[in-house]
C-alpha cells in the first residue's frame, strides 16, 4: 500500500462441423426434396397437437428499441418424442429443451392473405429475407423462400390440422386461451424423432404493421423456427421469458432488437455449427443454462459449482480470457486461468461460489467468460440470500464508557471482511495526530492489522500530488468486538502498548444501521455515513474524510496534512441548512497523547478555524467547501469503496 486512502482490495468479480453454406441455387433444388419429406410426415399425422407455451407476455417496463413491440411467442409440439435425445448441450435454450434441429434446408412458404395494407408485400419478403440471411451467416442453417401458398399458418390456439407447409402468414393474435393482446408474433414448431419438421409462424395483424417492426419480429420468430428458445441472457434477439422446457431459468426481457447478438449466434452455431465465415473458430456449446445456489447464509460461502468449458468446434482454437461474475454476490473461485487455450475437443474446468451479502432476498447475476473469438459468453446465476447479515461495525467509535474519554476516537469504514481504520487522537506535544490500519478479519469478531502513519502535502495544496504521500508503518492494532455496539481496541506503537474499551459514539438520533452491501448502487443510499475521498476516486489517495450521520447531524473527521506536511485532522459538527447541503463549524482540538495514562479529558481544547459544507449530488457523490484560517477551497468528493459494492447505513 502506499497511501492511507489508497487501499485496493481486489474483490473477485471479477458440434458443429465445417463446410460451406450452402449456395441459393442448391439450397432450392434440396428444398424441393426437403419439402416432400415434409409433406409425408403430414399425411401420417393428420392433426396438431398443442404443445407447450414457451413464450407468454412481457410485462412493460424494460428498456427497447424503440418502437417497442411486444413478445412474439413460440409454441412446439412434439409429434413423435425421441427415445433418446443424445447429449444435452444446455448452454442456449432450445424449443424442445433439447438442441433439436432441421436436417434439411427450412423452406418456407408465404401466404399474403390478411397482410395490413401498410406493409408491401415485397417488404414482407424481403424482412424474411433479411432474417434468413443473418441466421445463415452466424451458422451453418438453411433457410430458403419456395413458392407462396395459400395454406393459413397454424392458428394462435394450435387448433389447425397440420399443414407442415412452413408457412408465414398473418392473423390475429388476441385469441385466447394461447393468444393475448401482447403477442406481436407466434411460432409453432413441431418435431419428429428429435428432429424439426414444421415450423409455421404467424405475424400480428395489430403490430406488424411496418419494414422495421416485421424485420425485428421476423429475426426473432426464425430464430425459434430453427429451434432456439428464447435466449437466458439480456439484450439479445432471442432474448424473452424462459418456458417450462428450461425450467428454474430466470426470464430475460424481449427488446425488439432487430441484428442477432452474440448470444444469438452462439446458438445458432451450437445448434448447426459454424458458417462458412464462422469456419475454423472455436466455440463453447456447453455451458450451464444456468446454476442454482440454493438458499445460503449471508456471511457465508457455498460450496463452488465446478462450471466445465469445452471446446465443441472442429477446427480452431478456443483462448480464454477473463472470468467474471456480474454481482459481487458470485465469485469466481478459480480455474480456466486467462490465457487457457482450448484445442477442438480440449477441456478445462472453473468454479463459482455463492456468497451473499446484503440483506436477505433472492439473487441473480450472470457469469461472463471472455474469449478471443464468437464470445464472450454468459450465462445466470441465481441463489438466495437467508438469515441476518454479519455484524457491521462501521461508524464513529470512542472510549467506553461513553463520554468517559471525549477528544479522541477511531472511524470504522467496514467493507466486506476489512475495516479501514482511522484513530484520531494527539501526539506527545499535544498536536493532533492520526493513525490508519487496515485491519482484516481473523477468527471470530477480531480484527487486526499493522497502524501507519503519513506525511504528506498540505491540505490546500493544488494540485494534490499522491505521490507525495509517505506511509510509516508504526506498530499493529487489533478489534476485538462482543456485539455490534462494543469491542476493545489495543494498540502498539513502537512498542508501547495499551488496549482500550470502546463504544460506538452516539450525539443524535437516529443511530443508523449498516450493511455491507445492502445497496449496489450508492448512488441510492440516504444515508451519507462512511468513508468519503476527492472525486474521482483514487484521484487524491492520502486524504480523507468520515462522515458519521445520525439523524440529519453529520460529524465529520477530516485526515489530511498541516502546512507543514505532518499528519493533521480537523472535526465538523454540520447540520441541514438546504435540501442536501449541510453546514457548521469546522475545529482543531489538542490534547493528551494518545499514550497518555491516564487519558485527561480536561485538557483536550477545541478550537474553531472555520466552516465546512457538504453538498450531497446524491449518496456517492458530493462536493466539500472549506474556509481554514482562511484558506478556502472547494473539493468534488465521492465514497472511498474498497470492497465492492461498499457498505450503506439506512
Ligand atoms: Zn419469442
Amino acid at each position: 500500500m502506499t497511501t492511507p486512502y489508497a487501499i485496493v482490495i481486489v474483490s473477485v468479480r471479477g458440434v458443429g462441423g465445417d463446410g460451406a453454406m450452402t449456395v441459393v441455387g442448391a439450397l432450392w433444388r434440396e428444398a424441393g426434396r426437403c419439402f416432400q419429406a415434409v409433406l409425408r410426415v403430414a399425411a401420417d399425422i393428420g392433426v396438431w397437437v398443442i404443445g407447450t407455451l414457451i413464450i407468454a407476455v412481457v410485462t412493460a417496463g424494460f428498456a427497447r428499441a424503440d418502437p417497442a413491440l411486444p413478445d412474439p411467442g413460440s409454441f412446439n409440439i412434439d409429434l413423435d418424442p425421441a427415445t433418446a435425445s443424445g447429449p444435452r448441450a444446455p448452454k442456449q435454450l432450445y424449443t424442445f429443451g433439447v438442441p433439436y434441429t432441421w436436417s434439411g434446408s427450412l423452406n418456407w412458404r408465404y401466404n399474403d392473405a390478411g397482410r395490413p395494407t401498410s406493409i408491401s408485400k415485397t417488404d414482407v419478403i424481403a424482412g424474411i429475407n433479411a432474417a434468413a440471411g443473418q441466421w445463415m451467416a452466424a451458422c451453418k442453417v438453411t433457410i430458403a423462400q419456395a413458392s407462396d401458398t395459400t395454406t393459413p399458418p397454424q392458428t394462435i390456439n394450435g387448433t389447425a390440422p397440420s399443414s407442415n407447409e412452413n408457412v408465414i402468414g398473418w392473423g390475429n393474435l388476441a385469441i385466447p386461451p394461447k393468444g393475448g393482446p401482447n403477442l406481436s408474433g407466434v411460432t409453432y414448431t413441431s418435431s419428429r424423432q428429435g428432429a424439426l419438421v414444421d415450423a409455421d409462424t404467424t405475424f400480428s395483424t395489430t403490430w406488424i404493421t411496418n419494414p422495421l417492426a416485421l424485420r425485428r419480429v421476423a429475426v426473432h420468430e426464425l430464430g425459434h423456427a430453427i429451434g432456439l428458445a428464447h435466449s437466458n441472457v439480456e439484450g439479445q434477439v432471442m432474448s424473452g421469458p424462459v418456458g417450462s422446457n428450461n425450467p428454474g431459468v430466470p426470464d430475460t426481457p424481449y427488446n425488439s432488437l432487430s441484428t442477432l447478438q452474440v448470444d444469438d449466434i452462439q446458438g445458432c452455431l451450437c445448434l448447426y455449427g459454424p458458417s462458412v465465415a464462422n469456419a475454423g473458430q472455436g466455440f463453447l456449446c456447453d455451458l450451464p443454462s444456468h446454476l442454482e445456489f440454493g438458499s445460503t447464509a449471508l456471511g457465508t460461502t457455498s460450496g463452488s459449482k465446478a462450471v466445465t468449458l469445452t471446446n465443441d468446434a472442429k477446427s480452431g482454437n478456443v483462448v480464454i480470457g477473463q472470468i467474471s461474475m456480474s454481482a459481487p454476490d458470485f465469485r469466481y473461485t478459480g480455474g480456466c486461468y486467462p490465457g487457457t487455450t482450448l484445442a477442438p475437443g480440449q477441456s478445462c474446468t472453473f468454479g463459482i461460489a455463492f456468497a451473499p451479502i446484503g440483506t436477505a432476498g433472492s439473487r441473480i447475476g450472470y457469469a461472463q467468460i471472455a474469449t478471443g473469438t464468437l464470445g464472450p459468453y454468459r450465462f445466470p446465476l441465481t441463489g438466495t440470500a437467508s438469515g441476518a447479515p454479519p455484524r457491521n461495525y462501521e461508524g464513529l467509535w470512542w472510549n467506553a464508557p461513553a463520554a468517559s474519554e471525549p477528544g479522541w476516537g477511531v472511524n470504522f469504514a467496514h467493507q466486506g471482511d476489512t475495516l479501514f481504520v482511522t484513530w484520531f487522537t494527539y501526539d506527545n506535544e499535544g498536536k493532533p495526530l492520526w493513525f490508519a490500519a487496515v485491519a482484516q478479519k481473523q477468527s471470530g469478531d477480531v480484527y487486526s492489522g499493522e497502524l501507519f502513519t503519513a506525511t504528506g502535502p498540505a491540505f490546500n495544496a493544488v494540485p494534490f500530488k499522491a505521490s507525495s504521500v509517505l506511509e510509516t508503518t508504526v506498530g499493529s492494532a487489533t478489534f476485538s468486538f462482543s456485539d455490534v455496539n462494543h469491542g476493545t481496541f489495543a494498540w502498539n506503537v513502537d512498542g508501547v502498548a495499551q488496549t482500550k474499551a470502546i463504544t460506538r459514539q452516539i450525539f443524535a438520533s437516529a443511530v443508523p444501521t449498516c450493511t455491507f452491501g445492502a445497496q449496489a448502487n450508492l448512488a441510492l443510499a440516504s444515508n451519507h455515513q462512511g468513508l468519503w475521498w476527492n472525486f474521482p476516486a483514487n484521484s487524491e489517495a492520502g486524504w480523507g474524510m468520515y462522515v458519521t450521520q445520525q439523524g440529519d447531524t453529520l460529524f465529520i473527521t477530516w485526515y489530511t496534512y498541516g502546512l507543514d506536511g505532518q499528519p493533521m485532522w480537523l472535526i465538523a459538527l454540520a447540520r441541514p441548512i438546504a435540501p442536501n447541503v449541510y453546514s457548521g463549524p469546522i475545529s482543531t482540538v489538542t490534547g493528551p497523547s494518545f499514550a497518555a495514562a491516564p487519558f485527561d479529558p480536561s485538557r483536550v481544547v477545541e478550537t474553531e478555524i472555520g466552516t465546512a459544507t457538504l453538498t450531497f449530488i446524491d449518496g456517492n457523490n458530493g462536493s466539500f467547501a472549506y474556509s481554514v484560517n482562511g484558506i478556502a477551497q472547494t473539493k468534488e468528493i465521492t465514497r472511498q469503496v474498497f470492497v465492492a459494492p461498499g457498505t450503506v447505513c439506512q
